[in-house]
């Protein structure tokens, strides 16, 4: 009789076919009509059958076709949920809540809410339940899980979704991925991996050997997109927010009424960090909070010179600042965790409800709660009778979002990015030109439900020198957290990673120096170095300590300070300081250019103050050498006392979504902390006691050791080349001088040694989060960067009797540069 045995002797089975349960859904009438409207439905059978005969299959289409909301019930309703979950990641957070809900809603699911088949997961929050059948979160969330559970027995679907946006997390996702479903057909349990993008550039996944050794079928769908006329302006005029703004009141003046005049994607980035805001009658947008959101729409000013247009026939909302709302850049100290303002709030009535219930419309912002925040709802709303709706978007709009009914898209052609140095990590802001796949993206947004219009604020011949397709961002980005990471997944060998883009060896080799000196990877002895870097093959070991900081949600750097934080009750400091590092920039930009006297008194003063408590939160003596780090803890421990009012970050210049996400950020690394270390046994008390003297002085060598490599020295007096080396510094990596920021406490102190938390480049080089260093603790505390005479593998240690210690003596030199250090303390 034929057994199991028979059946294993015919070989593997193939991919079993789709499962035979078919789960019903309720959908309403009205719903079932609108999705009938898409067109991933004609693709559905398409789609199920190439799923069940392959592990892996790339789904393409055009935004707005409904891959994201329609591919997930395809597979609940062919049973790939029934004893499993179907995971899908997002690269951004508001995507992952917005599809969610509007996938319960679909489903008819949204009535009890929090939702508990279909669930969202993102860094801090999310309502998974143990019914959760579809599970959207974003990329970093997957990406811990895959830490967990290799194998992901969780799942029977993954999708990966957003593919072509090409953010770091998604390409590792993938890349480890291709290796999952292999280890899991090998052990019968298949997982099935959707690869969703937009139409661009698949070939780096199918055309990619290593990656895939059989490429994978490309379902195409055909969106149905109507004709959208692009016009170029002859000339390309510098400013282009002013022209901006020219274009979509002319086109209001113009152009038909009862259609909406769309603003331009990547418009507002020019200074954007609009919030999503609710609808708002009437311009300035009476809905937006703060000048900053005003200036962010770069509106406001012009509209005084224009007084012949008629504002209240306008409805203004802004569309989120997308870039940062990433969580794969909330895990790294390079990038904001939510550096944006973007306000996810619904109008009042619906904090509780759907996306899109249709409550609360025209109502003002409501006040954040701490709660789950909702995406904007408002742009999926009809406009209020009798105005003409204007969005004013960031990239959101370009790819993740659709909102219906645009007819006109004005774009700039501009995107603002933040740009790395790929070895130095100096970073700066730099509003560059989109890639032609971009603004086609941005164009084709025109045409979603009758023929459009794109106005490009730029000439043919700009266009034409566009890059194709924008850079993955792994390629963009300093990689020692990734590669952290992966060398805790015990990938050791990161160049033979299947990398849709692999980034660059320098790339590799600088962050593996760095993991290297923070203690994370074992160092390869001294002589095979330099060899082993020329055959570019990096495969150092992890080290125990290496583990532990992969375990923390922080950059490396930051988690080398949370495992040195332990002594001397330390720990509770450091998990702030770290939190306040990791979300950065939580003081609001008070800089910035003031549309009228009033405002810039107001601005004045405000400066005024904030510098002022930033002075009485750094202290004197010892605490004022820890410098902006104790600022950091002064301003978190501060705002904790006060309860994390808005009032009270308002009053003192904070951010108040930065301090809520500080307070998670502590909540959620005290967790890990008692994970990792249980006998650490911490309870982080918000309210913290300032630390006493000795501690911060283990702060301030904790921070050292933390920011080694950011390590930077006075120029002295006699060095003094030319004027612009007055008050400069010099660090090991950079030829230019480089400054401390005037917003730094230490600006007129100007400790001979510092470290910085990062390098800005603006007008020059500037440090920020700057804390001073004691020279004698750097051959102590970083010995990676120095070199020693005698070396110190060969210790000759004297007995200091009166100190009770090993003294080495030995001279110094903190390497590259040169610098003389005094002798070693072991
Ligand atoms: P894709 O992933 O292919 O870009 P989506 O599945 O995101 O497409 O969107 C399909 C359709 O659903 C779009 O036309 C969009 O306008 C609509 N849609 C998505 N989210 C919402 C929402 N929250 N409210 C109303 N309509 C929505
Ligand atoms: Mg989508």
């Amino acid at each position: 009789t034929p057994g199991p045995e028979t059946a294993a002797a015919s070989g593997p089975p193939r991919h079993p076919a789709r499962p035979a349960v078919f789960i019903p859904v309720n959908r309403t009438p009205e719903m079932q009509a609108e999705r009938l409207q898409l067109p991933i439905l004609s693709e559905e059978q398409v789609i199920m059958e190439a799923v069940a005969e392959h592990p892996i299959v790339i789904v393409c289409g055009e935004t707005g076709s409904g891959k994201t909301t329609q591919v997930p019930q395809f597979l609940y309703e062919a049973g790939y949920g029934s004893d499993s979950v179907i995971g899908v990641t997002e690269p951004r957070r508001v995507a992952a809540m917005a599809m969610s809900q509007r996938v319960a809603k679909e489903m008819s699911l949204a009535h009890a809410c929090p939702c508990r088949v279909v669930s969202y997961q993102i860094r801090y929050e999310g309502n998974v339940t143990n019914e959760t059948r579809i599970k959207f979160m974003t990329d970093g969330v997957l990406l811990k899980e895959i830490q967990k559970d290799f194998l992901l027995l969780k799942y029977k679907v993954v999708i990966i979704d957003e593919a072509h946006e090409r953010s770091v997390y998604t390409d590792i996702l993938i890349g480890l991925l291709s290796r999952v479903v292999a280890l899991r057909a090998k052990r019968r349990r298949p997982l099935k991996l959707l690869i969703m993008s937009a139409t661009l550039r698949v070939e780096d996944f199918t055309q990619n050997q290593r990656l895939f050794a059989r490429p994978p079928p490309v379902i195409k769908v055909e969106s149905r997109q109507f004709p959208v006329t692009v016009h170029f302006n002859k000339r390309t005029p510098e400013d282009y927010s002013g022209e901006c703004f020219r274009k979509v009141c002319k086109i209001h003046r113009m152009l038909p009424a009862g259609e909406a005049p769309a603003g331009p994607p990547g418009h507002s980035r020019y200074r954007a960090r609009p919030p999503l805001c609710t609808q708002s009658r009437g311009f300035p947008p009476a809905g937006l909070r703060g000048a900053r959101q005003e200036r962010a729409l770069g509106l406001q000013a012009q509209s005084r010179a224009l007084p012949h247009i008629n504002l209240d026939s306008y409805s203004v909302l802004p569309a989120g600042e997308a870039d940062e709302d990433r969580e794969a850049e909330a895990d790294g100290d390079e990038e904001a965790a939510l550096g944006s303002d973007l306000d996810l709030d619904l109008g009042d009535g619906d904090s509780d409800g759907g996306a899109g219930g249709g409550v609360g419309r025209a109502q003002p912002a409501a006040p954040v709660s701490s709660g789950p925040l909702l995406p904007c709802a408002s742009v999926f709303r009809p406009p209020p009778e009798g105005t003409r709706l204007c969005v004013v978007a960031t990239n959101v709009a370009e790819t993740s979002l659709t909102i219906p009914g645009i007819k006109y898209v004005v774009d700039s052609g501009k995107v603002k990015k933040r740009h790395y140095d790929r070895v130095t990590g100096v970073s700066s802001f730099r509003v560059t030109w989109v890639s032609q796949a971009s603004a086609d993206q941005r164009a084709g947004r025109a045409g979603r439900t009758e023929p459009g219009h794109c106005y490009r604020l730029y000439s043919s011949a700009v266009f034409g020198d566009f890059e194709q397709f924008p850079a993955p961002e792994i390629t963009r980005k300093p990689v020692e957290d990734l590669i952290l990471q992966m060398k805790a997944l015990n990938i050791e060998k990161v160049v033979n990673f299947p990398f849709p883009t692999p980034p660059s060896v320098e790339a590799l080799v600088a962050a593996e120096e760095l993991l290297i000196a923070l203690g994370a990877l074992q160092a390869p002895p001294k002589t095979e170095r330099l060899k082993q870097l020329q055959r570019s093959r990096l495969s150092c070991p992890i080290t125990a300590l290496g583990r532990t900081m992969a375990a923390f949600p922080v950059a490396p750097r930051c988690a080398k300070m949370l495992a040195l934080g332990r002594q001397h009750g330390c720990l509770p400091y450091a998990i702030a300081v770290v939190a306040a590092m990791t979300v950065r920039e939580l003081f609001e930009e008070l800089d910035r250019p003031a549309a009228s006297e009033e405002e810039l008194t107001a601005l004045r003063g405000r400066r005024a103050r904030v510098a002022q408590m930033k002075r009485t939160w750094a202290g004197r003596g010892a605490s004022l050498k820890l410098g902006d780090v104790m600022v950091l803890l002064g301003a978190v421990g501060a705002c904790e006392y006060a309860g994390c009012s808005r009032e009270f970050c308002e009053a003192n210049g904070l951010r108040f979504k930065a301090m809520l996400e500080v307070r998670r950020l502590r909540g959620q690394l005290t967790t890990t902390v008692n994970a990792v270390c249980p006998e650490a046994g911490l309870f982080v008390d918000p309210k913290m006691d300032p630390p006493t003297e000795s501690q911060v002085t283990y702060l301030r060598q904790i921070v050292t050791a933390g920011l080694g490599d950011h390590l930077a020295r006075r120029v002295q007096s006699e060095e003094l080349l030319d004027d612009k080396w007055r008050n400069a510094y010099k660090t090991p990596l950079l030829d230019d001088p480089v400054f401390i920021h005037p917003s730094s406490v230490l600006f007129r102190e100007l400790p001979e040694f510092v470290v910085y938390q990062e390098i800005v480049e603006t007008t020059k080089m500037y440090m920020k989060g700057v804390s001073a260093v004691d020279e004698q603790w750097i051959p102590a505390l970083l010995p990676a960067y120095c070199q020693f005479d005698p070396p110190l593998e060969d210790p000759a240690p004297t007995y200091c009797p009166e100190r009770g210690r090993v003294l080495c003596h030995r001279a110094s030199v903190f390497y590259r540069v040169g610098w003389r250090l005094p002798a070693v303390q072991v």
